[in-house]
């Protein structure tokens, strides 16, 4: 026996309908990559975006074609997406910190055929054009009065736009159409698309809303910080349209000055990037005194979020941290540090013991833990194993099969990170599965190591590898960058760490380097760091 509701696919461009719809004059305010902040609403958002469609449509783009778009957070982008979504065509997000070898390979691999680029990103295109042979035309995300003088043929986005009118429908189609792309960072082998469809975006946005997770409602005024191009915006083009909440987009500057300007101008009350953009705001807020009156909440993911960070923003602040873990496979969101009643009256260090974990799953996640033989481990908060997860947002496989079959036989990926999970569901992470100190046989956690060697007053920013040890296989070095203009001896770190980690797992040794690398998407840079000390020996 059937269910007797209504057919209702889940597209991506009915969430842009509900806000115009029933938050129609709601802001949508941006930093312009030309300067100025702009302002619209998601009525005419919608208007434009709907007029972008029918241009794509003109164009001759429409089921399944893949769209590049190298571009900050800010209007135009949005109603690009939509604009692409609303006729079945697919946004390709294209990540502009990967070097150009790496965006000429996956613009071809994803075969797109338009791309719309930011003013910022122009020099990458004139220097890759003739190398991108499927791309028809290149539209420019700004008006004719800004475009510049280019060694290539392009357009600019408002004149491009000025051709059609917004008198058109969104086109109807099955929900398990493609929506969007990703390419993971992958640090073996070429970047494998992620391929996300209407109804997982959607379904993704809805968990992603709740009360437990980035608990979104129409007060809420939103700054996704976090790039479009970083994983699908953690939901937030969708989430914040969804739940009628005010969006704030940063666009192109991410200084912690410039990260100020935008929460306090326009009353910020939840904001989401990695833990490298919080860094630089805390240190702007320390030299100059400022605070943040308005905001609420803050969403840190990406990397894990360190001890001291929580503490400040917290206790410093008065914002409380919502430390979150996920990845472009998942959507990408796969856990959220709120309080469940069982740790809601957690205070002062025991209440940060708990919000160093990843937290707990939305509706939609399922996740076990692991060992080498798949044999699912138990959830005490210390056995830990391979963290695998299954879902309608979680990816089946790559683009064109890429990679192979990435699934086990009961339907669950391997996210390539090590955790162990505790009584209550909260999930730690304790490192990537190739990140892994191994010593003595035991396994040491970089990750921990890193958010305690960061607690110290004088350290910017902290990083943990395996170094090849004659009797332990492997020992850690720790390597630190210390903040400007300190002077500050590796013994008196150490001697920071002692009390707060076991014996075993304190580091052999502490490097000092003037910067640590970091990939496209702000994580830290092991695979490079471990050319760097390859020959190292301990003294
Ligand atoms: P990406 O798909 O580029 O966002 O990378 C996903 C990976 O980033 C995850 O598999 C984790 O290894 C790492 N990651 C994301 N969030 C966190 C977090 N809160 N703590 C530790 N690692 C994280």
């Amino acid at each position: 026996m059937h269910g007797l509701m209504q057919d209702w696919p889940l597209l991506c461009h009915k969430v842009l309908d509900h806000a115009a719809a029933y938050h129609g004059g709601r802001e949508i305010i941006s930093r312009s990559v030309e300067g100025p902040f702009h302002t619209t609403t998601y009525s005419d958002l919608r208007k434009r975006a709907l007029r972008c469609a029918k241009r794509l449509d003109m164009a001759g783009i429409g089921n399944g074609d893949r769209v590049a778009t190298l571009a900050w957070n800010t209007w135009r982008h949005l109603e690009a997406w939509y604009g692409l979504l609303g006729i079945g065509a697919v946004y390709h997000t294209v990540n502009p910190r990967l070097f150009p070898e790496q965006i000429v390979w996956i613009i071809n691999h994803a075969e797109d055929r338009l791309i719309f680029v930011d003013l910022t990103f122009l020099p990458i295109i004139e220097a890759i054009r003739d190398k991108l042979p499927t791309i028809e035309r290149v539209i420019v995300l700004t008006d004719a009065d800004h475009m510049p003088e280019l060694k290539i043929d392009a357009v600019d986005y408002e004149s491009w736009l000025a051709e059609a009118d917004s008198d058109f429908a969104w086109k109807e189609f099955d929900e398990n159409q493609a929506a969007g792309m990703c390419y993971t960072s992958g640090t073996t082998g070429n970047p494998k698309g992620v391929v996300y469809s209407h109804r997982s975006n959607v379904l993704h946005a809805m968990a992603a809303c709740v009360p437990d997770m980035l608990g979104l409602s129409s007060r809420d005024r939103i700054m996704p910080v976090v790039p479009m191009f970083h994983a699908n915006c953690w939901s937030i083009a969708f989430t914040a349209p969804m739940s009628g909440a005010t969006m704030v987009m940063p666009g192109g500057k991410m200084d912690g000055a410039s990260i100020f300007e935008c929460l306090d101008t326009h009353k910020v009350t939840v904001t989401a990037a990695v833990p490298t953009v919080w860094l630089m705001l805390l240190q702007y807020l320390e030299e100059s005194g400022k605070s943040l009156d308005i905001l609420e909440r803050v969403v840190i993911g990406g990397s894990a979020c360190p001890r001291a960070m929580i503490e400040t923003f917290q206790n410093v602040y008065n914002v409380e941290v919502i430390h979150a873990w996920g990845m472009t496979e998942m959507s990408p969101l796969g856990t959220l540090c709120s309080m469940k009643p069982e740790v809601a009256d957690l205070s002062g260090d025991d209440k940060l013991d708990l919000q160093e974990k990843q937290g707990h799953p939305p509706f939609t996640v399922e996740m076990k833990i692991t060992d080498d033989d798949n044999r699912s481990q138990p959830w005490d908060g210390e056995t830990y194993g391979k963290l695998k997860v299954r879902g309608p947002a979680v990816a089946k496989a790559y683009f064109k099969g890429d990679g192979g079959r990435i699934v086990d036989d009961e339907g669950y990926f391997d996210t390539g990170d090590v955790a162990h999970v505790d009584a209550n569901g909260y999930m730690q992470i304790t490192d990537r599965s190739k990140d892994v100190i191994k010593s003595g046989g035991e396994w040491i956690s970089s990750i921990e190591l890193e958010n305690i060697a960061v607690g110290h007053a004088d350290v910017a920013e902290a990083a943990v590898i395996g170094v090849a040890h004659p009797k332990w296989d492997e020992r850690p070095l720790l390597i630190i960058v210390a903040k400007p203009g300190v002077s500050v001896d590796g013994a008196d770190i150490l001697d920071y760490m002692r009390p707060k980690v076991a014996k075993w797992w304190m580091p052999d040794a502490v490097e000092f380097i003037d910067e640590i690398p970091h990939t496209a998407t702000g994580k830290i840079q092991k695979m490079a760091l471990r050319d760097q000390f390859a020959d190292y020996v301990f003294e």
